[in-house]
């Protein structure tokens, strides 16, 4: 009989065990797995407070459940499950009822709101898709309303900002927030004093879960944004236009504007109508045994923040983070799948957690990372680039590389207002159209460099040999000072030859030098593996940039040419030939903008051919450069592509296996 296991929720933990269920029954047509959400889109919810304030757009943080399933063995089913039959095994939704013989929860949190009169009502929250974009809206509404106002009090009223909590997602969303007031204060033309962010929480200090001395360098930096702190301060009520906080024992009452609720989490209303039949704490956590499954029911399993399990040796339960999502969607999956088979031995979940990041803005963070018996703090720069690195890992297992080039994009390449860690060095943007002349004329140093050598007769007798030599031996007359010519050459020939080979690749005009007189600037070997040189064809104070000529000069390579290519007309005619037709190809590609992105990256491979054997010249160099622009985009306009590579890029998505890899562009 078939086994059939359905997931209840599609977030980092439900994601993660599918996609390991479906790899390990691959092969098995006994078994169905079913994954139920209510969007039809995974929310990267560790970016909402990037949508919330604008750093970022909202579609970035979406991926389509369709597109992560792709060529898998998953069913993907849009429905909200409101209760489970556990006695008879079934999941009911609002569409469909859901049997199972597996069972995995992973439905996610909540806000909760500790019985705050009027916090549910009148805050805003922080934990799905539609929470952060009603936020943006809202505040770039208010903006656009209090620039208009003429009563200042009103108008100061409306833009004051509560945020409730002060751990890591009130403090991440408190830091956008303070990030981006002044560029809504610049195009409102509102004075900044206005406005007026605060940070409440009841605890004493920010990000408890952290060491003091990181908290201090939060509260430091919330402050230098503008944040004013009000810790040891209990919220007691919020009203449509207020809000009362308790602080040494006294209530007082504030007017406010936007109050942002990012004060706890409880289990999503479906883990909590499961709690009410299974063993449950903590707000609607699922009590679990070692092997992840509810202590009252063995068919069902509870992964992400559902779960309530508390690790050998560790007298907290796991941590409600994605690193946890992670690791015990790995243990659910291996575990069910020894339920089903009857192959191996289940696994005790045993979590080993690498710290914690907090970003405050998109330019500041901080972290605590390492093993846990040994953790460390992390510098600013390096909390940043370890928070980017982690969601990369994590992008890589759900859509592969295509979420890992759009996250990137978004995050540095198109970010707004330079909101990175490395600022906006990345994000400067060109028209395209500009560039154009830039492709073209790349396109026409190729092609001319192909042509000359069909003239030159590249074609029809073997070259290689003395071209190679050639350069060879121009390089150690002026590294060692002796020509080391060529069996067969003279001297004056060799070095006549070598300038030829080095300026070869690009066409540059072949110049009388002599061997003598030669610089040379760079000679260091690296551990054998490669030797870098950079010289000089005359005396510095003579050289102009066409006289200066790098190479990269490698054993294997040399090896590669030396014992497999010269030794025989016939390949060295073979590989004339196919440099020429690749030149040519290149060129008139590049100049009719069809196929830009394959000919700049060939157009890449031989420009480092060239380096690695002849070297170059520098005053050649801008065509690797302006082989890279065009890599990534440059000049793309005004070419057959335009018309071409939407029909192509939609015929490669249709293919099966592309999908299933991601290896397409979103
Ligand atoms: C602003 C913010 C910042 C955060 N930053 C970090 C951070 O930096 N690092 C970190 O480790 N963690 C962070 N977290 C916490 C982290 O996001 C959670 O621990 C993680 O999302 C939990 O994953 P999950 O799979 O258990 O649940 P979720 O990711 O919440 O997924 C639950 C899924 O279940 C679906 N669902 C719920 N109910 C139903 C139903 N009845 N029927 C069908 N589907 C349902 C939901 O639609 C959702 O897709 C942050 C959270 C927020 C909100």
């Amino acid at each position: 009989m078939k086994s059939r296991i359905v997931i209840i929720g599609a977030g980092y933990a439900g994601i993660l065990t599918a996609k390991k269920l479906a790899k390990k029954f691959k092969k098995n047509d006994n078994v169905s797995i079913k994954i139920i959400d209510k969007n039809p889109f995974h929310t990267m919810l560790t970016e909402l407070h990037e949508v919330a304030a604008n750093r970022v757009d909202e579609e970035s943080i979406k991926i389509g459940l369709k597109k992560v399933f792709a060529g898998r063995k998953v069913d993907v089913v849009l429905d909200t499950i409101e209760s489970i039959d556990f006695k008879n095994k079934v999941a009911i939704g609002a569409n469909q009822k859901y049997e199972y013989d597996y069972l995995v929860l992973a439905a996610g949190s909540k806000p909760t709101y500790f019985g705050v009169p009027g916090a549910e009502e009148y805050a805003y929250k922080l934990w799905s898709y539609e929470d952060a974009v009603k936020l943006r809206d809202h505040i770039q509404n208010v903006f656009r309303k209090a620039a208009c106002e003429t009563n200042l009090e009103e108008k100061k009223r409306m833009l004051s900002f509560y945020v409730v909590g002060a751990g890591f997602t009130g403090v991440e969303m408190v830091g956008e927030l303070a990030e981006y007031v002044p560029i809504l204060c610049d195009k409102h033309e509102i004075d900044r004093e206005l406005v007026t962010i605060y940070n409440v929480d009841i605890l004493k200090r920010t990000v408890p879960n952290l060491p003091e001395k990181i908290s201090n360098k939060v509260e430091k930096r919330l402050k230098k944004m503008g944040v004013k702190l009000m810790l040891n301060s209990g919220v007691c009520r919020i009203g449509p236009d207020f809000i009362e906080v308790n602080a040494n024992d006294t209530c007082s009452r504030y007017s406010v504007g936007t109050v942002i609720w990012a004060a706890g989490i409880e289990s999503s209303d479906i883990t909590n109508e499961a709690a009410k039949t299974l063993q449950s704490a903590n707000r609607g956590r699922i009590k679990l045994d070692s092997f992840l499954r509810s202590v009252d029911d063995d068919r069902v399993y509870v992964v992400g923040d559902n779960m309530l399990y508390t690790a050998e040796g560790e007298d907290r339960p796991v941590p409600q983070m994605v690193e946890n999502c992670e690791q015990s969607s790995a243990i659910a999956a291996k575990n069910i799948y020894c339920a089903i088979t009857g192959n191996g031995e289940m696994t005790v979940y045993k979590p080993s957690f690498h710290g914690m990041m907090v970003c405050i803005g998109g330019r500041y963070g901080v972290a605590r990372v390492g093993f846990p018996k040994r953790m460390i703090n992390l510098p600013s720069f390096l909390a940043m680039f370890v928070k980017h690195f982690i969601n990369i890992i994590y992008f890589v297992q759900v859509l592969g590389w295509n979420k890992v080039f759009s996250y990137l994009k978004h995050e540095f390449f198109t970010i707004r207002n330079c909101r990175s860690f490395v600022g906006g060095h990345f994000s400067n943007r060109t028209p395209s159209f500009l560039t154009v002349p830039l492709r073209i004329w790349l396109g026409v140093a190729w092609l001319f460099e192909g042509i000359m050598k069909v003239v030159e007769g590249w074609f029809e007798s073997p070259k290689l040999t003395a071209f190679f030599g050639g350069a060879e031996s121009w390089y150690n007359s002026i590294l060692y000072g002796s020509t080391g010519a060529l069996e067969g050459t003279s001297g004056a020939t060799a070095v006549q030859t070598a300038t030829e080979a080095v300026s070869s690749a690009t066409g540059e005009a072949a110049q009388e030098v002599a061997a003598s007189v030669g610089t040379t600037i760079l000679n260091f070997d690296f551990l054998g593996l490669f030797r870098l040189i950079f010289v000089s064809g005359k005396e510095l104070s003579k050289s102009v940039i066409g006289d200066y000529a790098f190479k990269i000069d490698m054993p294997l390579m040399n090896w590669f040419t030396n014992e497999l290519i010269l030794p025989s007309d016939g390949v060295q005619i073979f590989m004339q030939g196919f440099i020429v037709i690749a030149e040519i190809l290149i060129g008139l590609a590049l100049i009719g903008g069809l196929f830009t992105t394959p000919a700049a990256a060939f157009s890449l491979v031989l420009q480092a051919m060239f380096v690695c054997t002849t070297g170059l010249y520098l005053s050649t160099f801008w065509m690797i450069f302006a082989a890279i622009a065009v890599l990534i985009g440059a000049g793309r306009t005004f070419g057959l592509d335009y018309y071409v590579m939407p029909y192509l890029k939609n015929l490669w998505r249709r293919l099966p296996f592309v999908r299933r890899l991601y290896i397409y562009n979103d």
